[in-house]
């Protein structure tokens, strides 16, 4: 892991390799987080390893419901914002993907591909209380703690609930998975067409330092590239269905061009194929 101050008031907590990254904001009134990562564990880590203490920590942003982002909710005892649709979604995992029957599930499919993986699951499992976000809004949060302003604005497309966190006077963007920097991206919960607008709208931002979900701290030559990943694949795929082919001729097509230096390659074709199926409804 790579803390970086990024100036004065603002740390961000940055996993090149594997796992997501989060964001810390300090103000004389207290702290401000930007995700809370996998775990009570993992974040407690984080916020420990800069010498602060979660107790500091006056608000949490959750930027959308994915458990990467939100299973550390639990360790603070403060606010907790995010998109109204973030907390409907969690709402949902609760009773299906993450009540305690389907985790349950999870582990015995895992159990048999990754052991060492699950060991650590089962872990995390014991100590999660899954905490849902407290305080919702609409279309864009605009707020204030000890002179410092912030803005937190709904813009969907990886997910249909995330949300970006601007700090219009240090233009300082957090840009939650709507960026995955130097591996493909995860498009599961996406809205491909929605996601390519949003990058766009991302470089109107004019952000002086942007820190992605996923990778390294970047600048507008990474978003031009994710953008052109999705599009490039967007339209070969629909070009596909146009010409009648299935899904695995479609994926099977060597012109795709690759992401990434293949990082997380195991999604290339996984993601030709959730494009397959948007496209067709
Ligand atoms: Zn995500």
């Amino acid at each position: 892991m790579e803390i970086i101050r990024i100036d004065s008031l603002a740390t961000a907590f940055i996993r090149p390799v594997e796992g997501v990254n989060a964001g810390l904001i300090h103000t004389p009134k207290g702290m401000i987080l930007i995700d809370t990562t996998s775990s009570p564990a993992e974040i407690k880590m984080l916020v420990e390893a800069v010498d602060a203490n979660p107790e500091e920590v006056r608000l949490v942003i959750n930027t959308h419901f994915h458990s990467d982002h939100t299973w550390g909710n639990q360790v603070f005892n403060c606010p907790i914002l995010a998109h109204r649709s973030c907390l409907e979604r969690m709402q949902s995992g609760l009773k299906n993907e993450w009540s305690p029957e389907a985790l349950q599930s999870y582990l015995s499919d895992q159990e048999k591909t990754d052991p060492k993986k699950v060991d650590d699951f089962r872990r995390t499992l014991l100590d999660l209380n899954i905490t849902l976000p407290n305080q919702v809004f609409e279309e864009r949060f605009e707020g204030e703690l000890a002179g410092l302003s912030y803005e937190v604005i709904h813009l969907g497309g990886h997910t249909p609930d995330l949300s970006v966190v601007w700090l219009p006077d240090r233009r300082l963007l957090f840009a939650s998975d709507l960026i995955f920097q130097g591996r493909y991206p995860y498009v599961f919960d996406a809205d491909i067409p929605v996601w390519i607008a949003r990058l766009s709208h991302l470089m109107e931002f004019d952000a002086l330092v942007i820190i992605p979900g996923h990778g390294v701290m970047c600048a507008e030559a990474e978003i031009t590239a994710l953008r052109d990943y999705l599009q490039e694949t967007w339209d070969l795929t629909h070009e596909h269905i146009r010409q009648g082919h299935s899904p695995d001729e479609t994926a099977a097509d060597p012109a795709y061009s690759r992401f990434a230096e293949q990082k997380y390659e195991r999604l290339h074709h996984a993601n030709i194929r959730y494009m397959y199926n948007q496209i067709i409804g």
